[in-house]
């Protein structure tokens, strides 16, 4: 049996880059039957970053996901992120079906830290996200971002729907 087989639920994080850290911003969890988005607040004061390191939280925000550095909304803090998923995959495992699945390498690092199972989906072949979205549909956005929406914006709770609907026509094709 394919670790495909045994997943319990599909994870996707978008946040900020800055330096050698990566801050998630927005964190979404697509079990069978829920998903479940969150916030999270870097909590870095853009003033005191250099001026290099706000051109590229600028760029991110603009053309990578449409997701402001801070939050509106009091949300729990990016460095909680591991505390976040470690309880977060209590609820979502069950039996046999005790691994997560993504397909984002800063994610997959904070999976490790975690010691969380996971599987890789870029190892099992899904394709990049301009193809799910040319697959399922690229017009839908969490309520976090920006409301002038651009199609090439990565939202999390997007990505994991999409990945969800490909890892169950995978399933489908080698049952
Ligand atoms: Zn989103």
């Amino acid at each position: 049996m394919s670790p495909l087989d045994r997943v319990c639920a599909i994870v996707d994080a978008q946040g900020f880059s800055v330096g050698h850290s990566f801050y998630v911003r927005e964190l979404t969890v697509k079990g069978v039957e829920s998903c479940i988005t969150l916030e999270f607040d870097p909590r870095i004061n853009e003033e005191e970053l250099t001026e290099r390191a706000q051109r590229t939280i600028r760029y991110q925000t603009e053309y990578v996901h449409g997701l402001s550095l801070r939050p509106w909304a009091k949300v729990r803090s990016s460095r909680d992120i591991v505390k976040v998923l470690k309880g977060l995959y209590k609820v979502f495992k069950y039996g046999d079906e005790r691994y997560f699945a993504c397909k984002n390498q800063k994610l997959a690092v904070i999976l490790r830290k975690a010691q969380i199972p996971f599987v890789d989906l870029k190892e099992y072949g899904a394709p990049p996200m301009r193809e799910l979205d040319r697959d399922y549909g690229g017009d839908k956005f969490c309520r976090y971002h920006n409301s002038n929406e651009r199609s090439s914006w990565t939202c999390s709770e997007r990505k994991a729907r999409h990945l969800s609907m490909w890892l169950t026509n995978w399933q489908m094709n080698h049952y």
